[in-house]
């Protein structure tokens, strides 16, 4: 009897005893590390796996690795180290459009120093859609001025507003102030948010793809040539060519100027040609802006031209600004 008492005793002793030891091995949710900790450090190594794969999806502010498709190559002389051999031409599409039309860009050259000039991002300012293809005919004609250069043309950025002459795009929103910036608003005619429309990203892009070191965007009506960032020695170049004085109009909220000028540190000109000018027609433009293009692509070098002494803007207001 006795003995059976004490064994029965002894058992649940043991299965006391051995619960213990388990509940304080076991490490629990709030960090106590038990007996056990070679379990945390196994844990541990697979949640570190995936931070690689996360730090490559970081987007970079400026980089080459974005690499668009070419559609078209029309020229390609690499190895010619004649003067005046056709320069190397690349045709893109950057992007569509909400309303599914192509964004349309010409790369001419291989060079190092990179310049990216676009136009008509206010769809009824096309006077410089008519100067960028000016300018691309002269490039073609004067592969000379390409040495060691990379000219990047966007002609129509805002194709859905060029096909209404609206300003806005089909969205109803303007393309320049739609950028990721600090001064941002959010807004129905800005966007709800950055870099909600097609158009905008598709600029983004070029700008990844091209990494220039100046950008030109032609605009209307305000006569002028206007800055951001680093761009006031390239604005005073450019204008000893035209007929258009300097004059710094400020940082648009979520526009070019405020992304690609002040966040990214690249020399950006807005160039404000007179209103109604395209009226005139390609031939006029080119006469009187052809050199202020040629001198943003040539930027540091002047261009030999005649300088125009005249300069004074007579255009007083305007509500949207560039
Ligand atoms: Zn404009």
């Amino acid at each position: 009897m006795l003995r059976h008492i004490c064994s029965g005793l002894f058992l649940r002793m043991f299965i006391l005893l051995a619960v213990a030891i388990v509940i304080a091995a076991w490490p629990d949710s709030v960090g106590r590390q038990g007996f056990l900790p070679k379990r945390r450090v196994v844990m541990k190594k697979i949640i570190r796996k995936p931070e690689t794969t996360l730090s490559a999806l970081q987007p970079k502010k400026r980089t080459h690795h974005i690499r668009l498709k070419p559609l078209i190559v029309i020229q390609h002389q690499p190895d010619s180290k004649a003067e005046d051999a056709p320069p190397l031409i690349q045709q893109y599409v950057v992007g569509e459009s909400n309303e599914r039309r192509p964004i349309e860009c010409l790369v001419f050259g291989e060079g190092e120093d990179g310049i990216l000039v676009m136009a008509t991002i206010h769809g009824d300012e096309i006077a410089g859609t008519l100067l960028v293809r000016q300018l691309e005919r002269h490039l073609r004609a004067h592969p000379k001025l390409l040495a060691g250069r990379r000219v990047m043309l966007l002609p129509v950025v805002n194709p859905d507003g060029r096909e209404r002459n609206s300003r806005y795009n089909a969205n109803g929103v303007d393309l320049n102030r739609n950028f990721k910036t600090v001064n941002r608003q959010n807004s129905r005619r800005h966007g709800f948010f950055a870099l909600s429309e097609p158009e905008t990203r598709a600029i983004v892009r070029a700008i990844r793809q091209c990494d220039p070191n100046r950008v030109i965007t032609l605009h209307q009506p305000l006569a002028c040539i206007d800055y951001d960032g680093p761009g006031r020695d390239l604005a005073q170049h450019i204008a000893t060519c035209c007929n258009l004085p300097v004059r710094k109009l400020g940082a648009m909220p979520g526009s070019l100027g405020s992304y690609a000028g002040i966040e990214l540190g690249i020399p950006t000109i807005t160039l404000e040609l007179p209103g109604e000018v395209e009226r005139l027609g390609p031939r006029y433009l080119w006469d009187q802006y052809g050199n202020a293009l040629i001198a943003s692509v040539m930027y540091p070098t002047f261009v030999d031209v005649v300088c125009v002494q005249d300069k004074k803007s007579d255009y007083n207001g305007f509500w949207g600004g560039p």
